[in-house]
């Protein structure tokens, strides 16, 4: 999985490895955050949301219903899912087809909040999350990364913000890659998608116990990474 990775190693000598987990809601600046902090610690920028979109994404391209679990398993065995890094940049291929630019619409959003809640799909992508992350260097995004995917990751957060705010920047983020709907939309798909992934059965979003908490409401990205720099500094 990470075959094709290149430079994403710690750069000074003797710096530990380190597993960094990300964790919080929808619109909270996990992915800026940590992409910025990956490209400081030279680490993988490891975003499990794409893996559950790009499940969305097949089902969607297959006439699957994401929320009917067995025809969601059926499809898993067909399924090749596969993450490659370049420089950094992570694309996502679904058995063999680039589908990286098509896995930020607002209807692969709610079809990847459904079907995150199905078992067997939480089953199949772990291992594959826990390769890409194997050996370390990685600062690992989601829902369950401190929980479940690296409970014993080295330094763990948890990102909160005011929904408002969260809806605030998800609209922004939606306007410029041009699938904008209007804010009210974008603020209701949120809240949704917040009590389906706190919610479910298996895996719900809910912060590690030895999770450091950060609010981001009134923080820019910089301000976040510098917080985290700071502990992180303290282990390498
Ligand atoms: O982070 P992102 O918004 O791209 O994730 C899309 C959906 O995938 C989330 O709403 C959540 O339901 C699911 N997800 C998850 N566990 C993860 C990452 C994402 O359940 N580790």
């Amino acid at each position: 999985m990470r075959g094709h990775d290149v430079g994403h190693v710690a750069e000074e000598k003797g710096a530990r490895r380190l597993t960094v987990a990300i964790d919080g809601p929808a619109g909270v600046g996990k992915s800026t955050v940590a992409k910025l902090l990956a490209s400081q610690l030279g680490y993988l920028y490891l975003d499990t949301g794409a893996l559950y979109r790009a499940m969305a994404w097949a089902l969607i391209e297959s006439g699957r219903d994401p929320a009917d679990a067995e025809a969601v398993a059926a499809l898993l065995p067909t399924l090749s899912l596969q993450m490659q890094f370049h420089h950094g940049t992570a694309m996502v291929l679904v058995n063999g087809r680039d589908v990286t630019g098509e896995l930020r619409t607002p209807e692969v959003s709610a079809a990847a909040s459904t079907v995150s809640a199905v078992p067997a799909v939480r089953a199949w992508l772990l291992p594959i999350q826990r390769q890409i992350g194997q050996g370390g260097a990685v600062v690992a995004e989601g829902r369950d990364m401190g929980t479940k995917v690296f409970p014993s990751a080295d330094v763990k957060f948890f990102l909160e913000a005011d929904p408002n705010v969260r809806a605030q920047r998800r609209h922004r983020e939606l306007v410029t890659a041009g699938h904008s709907g209007p804010f009210e939309e974008t603020s209701a798909d949120l809240a949704s998608r917040d009590t389906r992934d706190r919610s479910r059965a298996i895996a719900p979003l809910v912060p590690a116990e030895d999770a450091r908490h950060i609010d981001t409401s009134n923080l820019s990205a910089t301000e976040v990474v510098d917080q985290m720099m700071a502990v992180i500094a303290a282990k390498l």
